[in-house]
């Protein structure tokens, strides 16, 4: 028997911003009650919430306070305190478990699963010091590479390109701080992703593939459906779906990838609802919000069919006004085919993703749109 949580129960979430706001209105929706943990007041997901706690992610009083609020936890970021997890695992319910979490929280552990699995990811070597990048660099089989943390990274946080000799002393300041990768640098033709759903009974379900376009390491848009050939399609997808079984996934989880000639590589995991899986708000019969509600609470999982192509763009702190947040004049051109989501953070700094805009309708027609705009400077 399946243990199910319906509406009315109350889900507890783990991290408070957008994704967790988007979690939660979708849950709202169906008729559950939400409880966030943040530490940041009026945190996008508290502002939707019913009940909102404002700690530290490891204060074990707060962890506790989430758990008696809530019936079922989730969690919109994957770096979660052990013994919080380990807390919630013992006194409430976590469906997603924390194997993913311990796999997907470090990224040796993540690259060395998935080549276990005979699936090809970009070349890496673990750097666990400054002798073992001393090696590196003298072989130079993986240069010119890109040393990243092994935890603890996001957004191109805690990565340093290394072309040349002059990138070194960049690189022996990151390998002597902390423990590291490094990978070979891909000359990829394009980067793709895909949002693969997983419920209790392992039953899985796929989103459309999206094309992602990053800007400084941020995803700056996503294109749905990607423009892949069909083989690059089924081997993503294959993947996916692979990868999803293997690690026992509940819920969903974004699977990055760098797609080069015929060949996909993975390039990393998110085991929780991912920034290129927005547009299915707008474009899919089931949002990835929904469907990540549905497969942690035991329900049939939605229909991910896409309604209508569409090209989704991230709103930043220097693409708003920033004296005045709710200044929505260069916007307005765009919102007879664009779906306009805000995500009621009150500061915009450059680099903070603030909203998104997903325009829906012919693919090459959005992208003409947004390129006549001021506001990203040309997609
Ligand atoms: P990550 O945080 O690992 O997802 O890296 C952020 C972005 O940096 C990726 O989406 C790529 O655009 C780029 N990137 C990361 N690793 C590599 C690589 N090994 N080769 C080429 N580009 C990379």
């Amino acid at each position: 028997m399946i243990k199910q949580i319906l509406p009315y129960k109350t889900i507890g979430i783990i991290g408070g911003g957008q994704l967790g706001r988007m979690i939660c209105l979708a849950a709202k929706a169906m008729g559950y009650r939400v409880a966030v943990l943040d530490p940041s007041p009026n945190c996008p997901c508290g502002q939707a919430a019913d009940h909102e706690i404002t700690a530290p992610y490891d204060d074990m009083e707060a962890i506790q306070q989430l758990s008696r609020l809530s019936d079922i936890i989730t969690y919109e970021f994957e770096n979660i305190d052990h013994r919080a997890l380990q807390y919630l695992e013992e006194h409430n319910y976590l469906p997603q478990g924390s194997r993913v979490l311990d796999i997907t929280q470090h990224r040796f552990k993540e690259k060395s699963a998935i080549r276990d699995l005979g699936i090809p990811t970009t070349p890496f070597v673990l750097i666990d010091g400054p002798a073992a990048l001393e090696d590196a660099l003298k072989e130079r089989t993986l240069i010119p590479g890109v040393l990243k943390t092994t935890t603890l990274g996001y957004d191109g946080k805690g990565q340093v390109v290394i072309r040349s000799k002059d990138d070194y002393q960049q690189a022996r300041e990151l390998a002597e701080k902390s423990e590291c990768i490094l990978e070979q640098w891909v000359p990829f033709d394009k980067e793709i992703s895909v949002i693969i759903a997983r419920g209790l009974e392992g039953e899985m379900s796929c989103f459309p593939l999206a094309e992602n376009l990053h800007r400084n390491n941020i995803l700056h848009r996503t294109i749905a459906p990607a423009r892949v050939n069909a083989a690059q399609g089924t081997s993503a997808l294959d993947y996916a779906r692979r990868i999803a079984e293997a690690l026992g996934l509940i819920g969903v989880m974004g699977v990055e990838m760098f797609v080069q000639g015929d060949q996909v590589l993975i390039n990393e995991l998110a085991p929780r609802p991912h920034n290129s899986g927005h547009y299915t708000i707008d474009a899919c019969l089931t949002s990835q919000f929904e469907q990540h509600v549905r497969a942690i609470c035991g329900l049939p999982l939605g229909d991910p069919a896409l309604h209508s192509p569409a090209v989704m763009i991230n709103i930043l702190g220097e693409h708003l006004d920033k004296d005045d947040l709710s200044n929505l004049d260069a916007f307005l051109p765009l919102l007879d085919r664009g779906k306009l989501h805000l995500y009621g953070k009150d500061q915009a700094r450059p680099g903070r993703k603030m909203g998104h805009l997903t325009l829906l309708g012919d693919i090459e027609e959005s992208l003409c749109i947004i390129e006549e705009s001021p506001i990203w400077g040309g997609a």
